[in-house]
């Protein structure tokens, strides 16, 4: 015997009358496929409570994780890119440019303030992933390099947070040459003694990683995060040599001496303060004595 009978048949209920789970109320793990509720999810700063993924989260979300009070001063706000080499893919590149900023609300892919964090003055540089693939163009590349200026020019320590995956397509050689001008102002900002750390976040790929990413007092990581130059199938192709287990993951890139450490996302506001405090008075010492 049944517990429940179905009397009538057929049944149907109206679309307009189901009743649905309304999108962004749950968050499923891709790693260990956990369930939890987006606050929750939100609480933890966007990772699992289970298996520590860390799920990819942008500028808005790094800056309330970092400033004080989620109180900043943007830089810069309303730099937007040009069309230097009239490209066309599937796209006009203004088209292009133009759809993205619509959709994700942002003018490109870095976004640059300064404020406080844990009561300390700190300038961070933070890219987007969403907007082309945090692809670095000349935007992206000038707003770091005026974002560096204003951390030399205040002596206020310069944080950079990347995701990308690498240069950008659409402006080719102006994009490469965004590598040489980003690598030069952190010469300065070192010759000045105002500290640097680099945050290299899932994931951090291409001209990106071969240029101001790597070149931090600290470079430091968030677990699991894919850290790389080119993909793993390219360089299997080259090499013509499988690739080890974990290969391109930033604890593997830690073991091969890379990165400094890694940091949990949840500890990281402290544990930038507590970096700075600790260079601060060294950079101070070595400038002085100059
Ligand atoms: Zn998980």
């Amino acid at each position: 015997m049944s517990w429940f009978k179905r009397v009538e048949k057929g049944i149907v209920t109206p679309t307009d009358q189901k009743k649905e789970t309304p999108d962004g109320l749950w968050y499923k793990c891709p790693e260990c496929k956990t369930v939890a509720t987006m606050a929750e999810h939100k609480r933890l700063i966007y990772t699992c409570a289970k298996c520590n993924y860390h799920d990819r989260i942008n500028s808005a979300e790094y800056f309330e994780v970092l400033f004080d009070n989620n109180q900043f001063t943007e830089l810069d706000e309303q730099l937007t890119s040009g069309d230097p080499l009239h490209f066309v893919d599937t796209k006009a590149y203004p088209q292009r440019i133009a759809a993205t900023q619509r959709a994700t609300g942002l003018k490109d892919a870095v976004r640059t303030a300064y404020g406080l964090m844990n009561g300390q003055d700190l300038v961070v540089a933070c890219m987007d992933f969403k907007f082309i693939g945090g692809s670095m163009g000349s935007v992206v590349g000038e707003k770091i390099a005026r974002a560096i200026d204003y951390a030399r020019q205040h002596r206020v320590p310069f944080l950079m947070i990347s995701k990308s995956g690498g240069a950008r397509m659409m402006e080719a050689g102006y994009s490469l040459m965004q590598m040489a001008k980003t690598s030069a102002k952190l010469a300065l900002l070192s010759e000045a003694g105002v500290p640097f750390i680099s945050l290299l976040t899932d994931p951090t790929t291409g001209g990106v990683t071969a240029s101001f990413a790597m070149l931090g007092d600290f470079n430091i990581s968030e677990p699991g995060a894919l850290i790389g130059f080119a993909g793993p199938r390219v360089i299997k192709e080259t090499i013509g040599k499988d690739l080890p287990k974990g290969f391109q993951s930033a604890e593997f890139v830690l073991e091969h001496g890379f990165l400094d450490f890694i940091v949990d996302r949840k500890e990281l506001k402290q544990q930038l303060t507590d970096l700075l405090q600790m260079v601060q008075p060294v950079a101070r010492e070595v400038v002085e004595a100059k």
